[in-house]
């Protein structure tokens, strides 16, 4: 892609000038259903509203949008605070606390030192596991160790890894650091006491369905050693996205649902010890993943239940006419290729 072209579509993901965006608010905060371990529990999942991604100044990733949901500049400790507060309102204990950035938990820019550890420690005593998300280059001793110190319980850092494959992760997804930086993070991750969550892209765009899907289960194997869980994203459609783009001008279709239930099954036999899940955004959905929309509902209940409970069970899952189609399409796509 040519970098006048990244850079404008970096500028329109960021919020239109003049539109109302509080820094005492945060982007967004839920509960949803997660498991620790073989337990089911309830996940406390909080958007807190910062400066956002660096790179998504630069160039961005091609299915980001994250970056419309932040402040543009940096939160200032006394907002984060204000914030956390909000959101302490809403918190009901739930064992297992998620906190994303749309950007980095760990780069000073968006979240300063102080805050980092005050956020954390609001949860320590109340929560079992604390997740953060970040991008490799900011896991260092220190900023992993402070945070460990400030919650006693799990910490789980989360790297959206997406593919190991690097030209895949280079050229389609279009990320700064290598599969190969991920994996090392993870590693340090585990070695100075924390839990490493990894994600994986499934069907980046330029890829065919059938590409897309041998390239996450690659992913699932080559990726379980250095990861304790990972988790499988079929790509949804963000606004001011290089897949936005594409979508619109019919050049991109996010995966089926299929395709999803066919990496974890082949994931299944691959992942080692680390757990496999996904928890599709947007799923049934036109810019989500999707099927016909007569089976959606029942195959994401067999993808979220398996995720939950670990078990990937051919024998339960739903059948539907659609499912030739999709077989069909993946035979036919490639042949718009080699001769
Ligand atoms: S996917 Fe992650 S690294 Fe890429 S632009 Fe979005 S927040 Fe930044
Ligand atoms: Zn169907």
């Amino acid at each position: 892609m040519p970098s006048s072209l990244a850079q404008e579509i970096a500028r329109e993901r960021r919020p239109a000038r003049g539109e109302a965006v509080s820094p005492d608010w945060y982007v967004n905060a839920w509960s949803e259903a997660e498991s620790l371990g073989t337990e089911r529990v309830s996940a406390f999942v909080l958007i807190l509203r910062t400066r956002g991604c660096y790179w998504a100044d630069l160039k961005g990733c091609s299915m980001c949008g994250y970056a419309k949901d932040t402040l543009g500049r940096s939160a200032t400790p006394e907002e984060l605070s204000r914030q956390l507060e909000r959101a302490l309102r809403k918190y009901r204990g739930e064992p297992y606390v998620k906190v994303y950035t749309s950007g980095s938990y760990l780069d000073e820019r968006e979240v300063d030192a102080d805050s980092r550890g005050r956020i954390a420690a609001a949860f320590s005593g109340r929560a079992r596991r604390f997740l953060v998300e970040t991008l490799p280059e900011f896991v260092t001793e220190e900023r992993v160790r402070s945070l460990r110190e400030s919650f006693a319980g799990e910490l789980e850092v989360a790297q959206g890894l997406e593919s190991t494959q690097p030209e895949i992760l280079d050229r389609f997804v279009n990320k700064v650091s290598t599969p190969a930086e991920y994996l090392a993070a993870a590693d340090r991750l585990r070695s100075w006491g924390a839990h490493p969550k990894g994600y994986l892209l499934l069907k980046p765009p330029y890829l065919t369905e059938g590409e897309a899907i041998d390239d996450t289960v690659t992913s699932v194997e080559r990726a379980s050693p250095h990861f304790e869980t990972l988790s499988v994203n079929p790509v949804h459609i963000q606004n001011g996205t290089v897949v936005e783009r594409l979508f619109r001008s019919g050049r991109y279709r996010p995966p089926w649902l299929w395709s999803v239930r066919e990496v974890l099954q082949r994931g299944a036999a691959v992942r080692g010890s680390s757990r496999l899940v996904s928890f599709p955004t947007a799923g049934g959905l036109t810019r989500g993943p999707h099927n016909c929309g007569e089976c959606d509902r029942r195959l994401l209940r067999w993808i979220e239940e398996g995720s939950l409970d670990q078990r990937f069970d051919a024998a339960l899952e739903p059948d539907c006419a659609c499912r030739e189609t999709w077989s069909r399409q993946r035979e036919l796509e490639p042949l718009g290729g080699e001769a």
